[in-house]
């Protein structure tokens, strides 16, 4: 099994997952705006079971529950994943990865609440919502 290495920006913690994400998609909405400072999310789904913090467990910054939380590190702040779907799934922020995951973003979600400073300029299908 291939795996792939997340970081965030200082390097205090590390992550593996496994290249195998089911579904990866440009999320829109006004909550991942906020919580990348970003135009969009890019996120990849996987099973949590498959995502593996090498370094840095003991700082990670957790908002939420065990089962439905977003988790960064609580050094730098940067957003690394959510858990997500009661706890099976983890949707893996793209931009946390080192390496490129097969799977690229299919489509864009929540257009309707995308930032209306940011033009769409690919060919990827696009969502009100989900
Ligand atoms: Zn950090
Ligand atoms: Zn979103």
């Amino acid at each position: 099994m291939r795996m792939l290495a997340g970081r965030c920006f200082c390097g205090a913690v590390r992550y593996s997952v496994a290249d195998e994400f089911v579904y990866a998609m440009n999320c829109h909405c006004s909550n991942c705006r906020a919580a990348t400072g970003s135009a969009f999310k890019p996120f990849g789904g996987i099973q949590r079971e498959k995502l593996e913090v090498t370094d840095g467990d003991d700082v990670l910054l957790v908002h939420g529950d065990d089962d439905s939380n977003d988790t960064r590190c609580g050094v730098c702040g940067s957003f690394l994943y959510s858990v997500v779907r009661d706890g099976e799934y983890v949707h893996v922020a793209y931009g946390s990865l080192v390496d490129a995951p097969s799977l690229r973003p299919t489509k864009h979600i929540f257009v309707g609440s995308k930032a209306p400073w940011f033009e769409i300029t690919d060919d990827l299908p696009q969502f009100e919502e989900h």
